[in-house]
Order: C-alpha cells, then sequence, then structure tokens
C-alpha cells in the first residue's frame, strides 16, 4: 500500500513546476514496482480526486451526477459520449477561459500548433474511431503526467535504444499529419518551442507525400528515431526491403492506429529497429505502452479502462469489447469520466512475462485498410487510410465522412455535411480536394462516386469504420447503404 497517492495539484503545480514534475515522475515509477493493490489505491484516490472536481466546476456534470450520492462508485455515474460532450462543451470544461469558439478559432490557425492556448493548455482535435470530431484541451499537470509516463515507462529507455539513438545524433523523424493541430503534431511542436536545442533535430514528415519523395527525404535526413503511423512505416519498411529506404533507425516508435502483428514484424525486421507501440488517443495520449515483449500494458495509474458491451455492462477478461470506457484520472480541465471511447478492448487474465503488473490489453478498432489504385506509371500505388482521411475530412463543410474501394478504378464516398453547409457544394470541394491529392501520389483514373447515404456503422458489429476496401472484406459494411443506425 502507498501512504497518500499523489494527486495532480494544478496550485503546487504553478509554483514549482520542476519539483512537482519529479514527484510525478517518481511516483510513475514508484507505481512500476508496487502490486495491483497500490495501483488499485491511486485510482480510488485520484478518481474521488477528478469526480469532487468535475461535480465542483463543470455544470455538465453536475446536472448528469445530481442526485448521485457524495461518495460513489465508478460504476454507479453514467457513462458519457463526445456527441453530448462536444454539443456542451463550455459546460463541460471547468475553466471559465476554455470556450469552444475560441479553442476551435486557435485550432483552426495552423500558425499556432505546438502553442498553449490560453498559455496554459494543450488543446487538439482528433476524429478517433467514431469519426467525428472532438477538441480536448489538457491542462499542466496532465501534460506532466503524459511526459512522466512516457520518461519512466517505455522500456526502449531501460534497454538502451534510446542512448543508442542519442549516440546516432539523436535525428528525430516524424511521419505524421501535418499542418493541423493534431495530438502528435501538436505535441511535437510543443516541445521544439520548449527545447530549441532540439528544434533543430527534429523534422516532420508529411504522411501526405508521394511515397518516393517521402523514401528520398528521410534518407537525405537519416533519423536516428523515427515515429508514426503503423500503416506508414509498414508501407516504409516494404521500401527499405525493397532497398529504396536506407535507414537505420535505432528507436521505431508507433502509435495512433494499430499495430498488427504483420506490420509489427515488418517493421522490425526490414528497419533492424527496437520498436515501440504506444496506444494514445486525443483522450489520453499514453493509454498503454509496449513492453519488452511486444505487448501493450495499460498506464492503469492514470487511466481508468473499462470494456463493456453495447448496453455498457463489463465484458469478461479474455474477451474482446464493443467498446470502451475511458476516465483520465489527470486531466481536470476538461473531465474525462466514463467516457465511451469506440475502441474494441480486450483485458488480458494473464500476467505477462516482462513483470510488469500493469495490466495487458489488446486494441481492436481503429484500423482502415490501405487501399490500392494502379499508378500512372503502372505500378501500383498505396494510399494510406489515414491520408486519404485528412484529405477529406479537412475540406470545408464535411462533419463525417466514410470511403471504400471497390474496384481498381473506383473509390466510393459518403459525407455528412455540418448544418452550415449545402451538400452538392461540399462534394464538389471533396471531389476537387480527393483528385488533386490522388493525382499528387501519381494514381490516375480513379473515379469518384458520391453516395447519398450518410456515414454509418457497420450493421454488424456497430463498428464505425472510416476507410475501407471492399475488395479485401465485402461483408465488412462495403455495399450497405442503409441509414446510420
Ligand atoms: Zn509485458
Amino acid at each position: 500500500m502507498t501512504d497518500r497517492p499523489l494527486q495532480p495539484v494544478p496550485e503546487a503545480y504553478r509554483r514549482s513546476p520542476l519539483r512537482s514534475w519529479l514527484r510525478l515522475a517518481l511516483d510513475t515509477r514508484r507505481a512500476s514496482r508496487e502490486g495491483p493493490a497500490a495501483l488499485a489505491a491511486r485510482q480510488r484516490a485520484r478518481l474521488r480526486a477528478i469526480v469532487a472536481h468535475a461535480r465542483a466546476n463543470s455544470p455538465f456534470y453536475r446536472g448528469r451526477w445530481a442526485g448521485l450520492p457524495d461518495v460513489v462508485r465508478l460504476d454507479e455515474l453514467p457513462p458519457v459520449a463526445k456527441p453530448d460532450l462536444m454539443a456542451r462543451f463550455d459546460e463541460w470544461v471547468t475553466d471559465p477561459r476554455v470556450r469552444l469558439w475560441d479553442v476551435e478559432a486557435f485550432i483552426s490557425d495552423p500558425a499556432r500548433v505546438g502553442e498553449l492556448f490560453a498559455g496554459e493548455f494543450s488543446a487538439w482535435t482528433t476524429s478517433g474511431t467514431t469519426g467525428q470530431p472532438g477538441v480536448f484541451v489538457h491542462d499542466r499537470v496532465a501534460r506532466g503526467v503524459y511526459d512522466a509516463l512516457m520518461v519512466t515507462r517505455t522500456h526502449a529507455l531501460a534497454e538502451g535504444a534510446f542512448l543508442r539513438a542519442l549516440g546516432r545524433g539523436l535525428r528525430i523523424a516524424t511521419v505524421v499529419a501535418t499542418g493541423g493541430h493534431h495530438v502528435s503534431t501538436s505535441l511535437v511542436n510543443l516541445n521544439r518551442r520548449r527545447f530549441p536545442a532540439l528544434a533543430r533535430r527534429i523534422r516532420t514528415f508529411s504522411v501526405l507525400t508521394p511515397l518516393p519523395r517521402l523514401v528520398a527525404e528521410l534518407n537525405a535526413f537519416d533519423p536516428a528515431i523515427l515515429i508514426g503511423y503503423p500503416t506508414a512505416l509498414h508501407l516504409l519498411a516494404q521500401e527499405a526491403g525493397r532497398g529504396h529506404l536506407r535507414v537505420r533507425p535505432a528507436l521505431v516508435v508507433v502509435g495512433g492506429e494499430v499495430l498488427t502483428a504483420q506490420a509489427r514484424g515488418a517493421i522490425e525486421g526490414a528497419l533492424g529497429a527496437h520498436l515501440v507501440d504506444l496506444y494514445a488517443t486525443g483522450e489520453f495520449p499514453g493509454i498503454a505502452f509496449s513492453c519488452r515483449f511486444g505487448r501493450l500494458h495499460a498506464n492503469s495509474d492514470w487511466v481508468i479502462l473499462e470494456p463493456v458491451g453495447t448496453d455498457y455492462s463489463p465484458t469478461p477478461l479474455d474477451q474482446p469489447s464493443h467498446t470502451v470506457l475511458l476516465t483520465n484520472l489527470a486531466n481536470r480541465v476538461q473531465p474525462i469520466v466514463r467516457y465511451d471511447l469506440g475502441d474494441s478492448l480486450t483485458v488480458s487474465s494473464a500476467q505477462c512475462a516482462c513483470g510488469s503488473p500493469f495490466p495487458l490489453i489488446e486494441v481492436g478498432g481503429r484500423k482502415g485498410d490501405v487501399l490500392r489504385f494502379p499508378g500512372a506509371d503502372g505500378r501500383e500505388v498505396a494510399v494510406l487510410p489515414l491520408a486519404l482521411g485528412m484529405v477529406v475530412e479537412k475540406t470545408p463543410g464535411v462533419r463525417r465522412f466514410q470511403a471504400y474501394q471497390t474496384g481498381d478504378g473506383e473509390l466510393r464516398v459518403r459525407i455528412e455535411p455540418d448544418e452550415a453547409s449545402d451538400r452538392d457544394a461540399t462534394w464538389a470541394r471533396v471531389a476537387d480536394r480527393v483528385d488533386a491529392f490522388l493525382a499528387s501520389q501519381g494514381i490516375v483514373g480513379v473515379g469518384l462516386v458520391h453516395e447519398a447515404a450518410l456515414p454509418a456503422r457497420n450493421p454488424r458489429s456497430q463498428k464505425f469504420q472510416a476507410v475501407w476496401d471492399a475488395r479485401a472484406r465485402p461483408a465488412a459494411l462495403g455495399t450497405q447503404t442503409g441509414a446510420p443506425s
């Protein structure tokens, strides 16, 4: 048992940030050495504090939790979902300086990526698995917790991969969604501003860059650490296998999508690097990290994950859930308590050979298929689901979309325009942007088909998927054209 689980106290953090951060880092290290009972004690104490804070400062939660006893169990709190929270954003947050109107203006300005909103908060946007955009704001203490977890719990440090990267000049390449306030880009740019000496060694590469050019640019930069989405790095690994990509990073970090065993094998094999997998979302950018056996352990001292079914009843261990309820125990400015994340999760009853006391999890969902079209030069060109998603989602007027490939020359797209936008005009903009994007990748002659149906969940699995190859899985939700359920 711990004496008093460390709480995130904003006042102390403001007074002496370094000392407070070191205490956080020590606590995260200590939690790794103590057993499950100490982890549970931390969860309970931190949950009490977050619930009390939300009750006192968030009109949204105060309303939702009216009538509940002062001391509540987690399972007594009603689950919440992104559409409700986003619709009542200003009542959800606990700081009057944070208003949706202002935060949206902030995150729509690419020049301000990496800046702090109101001089204090990280803010970013993410669509996650549900395909609906969310805006997330994290306070200083929460950022301290995410940093502490990263510094104390990724095995790359323990195993010397980071030191090897240091020896190789510590050039860091991130292959990400650039030009917007996404989690990864925001964090990278924030660190650039905080550590100017590091800034010259970090370079971001857009996932939208045509593959041959991306390969050439990475070869020239020769990174010691390579960070990106698994689908993007898998493609790069194949380029390394063909002898085109010649980088030899000491460390590869992947996140933002599910890492399949096949992608892991290909990346590790072709790049010869130590690989760290992060399960990170806009709601909590450090939910779980992979251990030296490549398995994901949840950081359960700072995040509570409850795998649940369609009716929010608990899913037993070792079974994949319908969705997962996430509770962020670190962030007070925008309390996330029993939040429907949309990912399917399996919590394992097994102990991992690495000896970590943190629960072993496996994540499903968050997958998109890589689409493949014939290129102008006769070679096949791969299109990342995430890159296509960025192109469509960033089109003014688009709230949600889905796209699926039905043949070498056909891509079908569904869009849901926002209230202010006309469907036909929005579609015309989408079609222009997708055509231009495909042409930039060397793909020509693909017919875009505008489907009248709105984006919909898979009627069988009830999962939402944004991009898929209907040739590979005709039954997925391929040709379903029904109304969203
Ligand atoms: Zn392990």
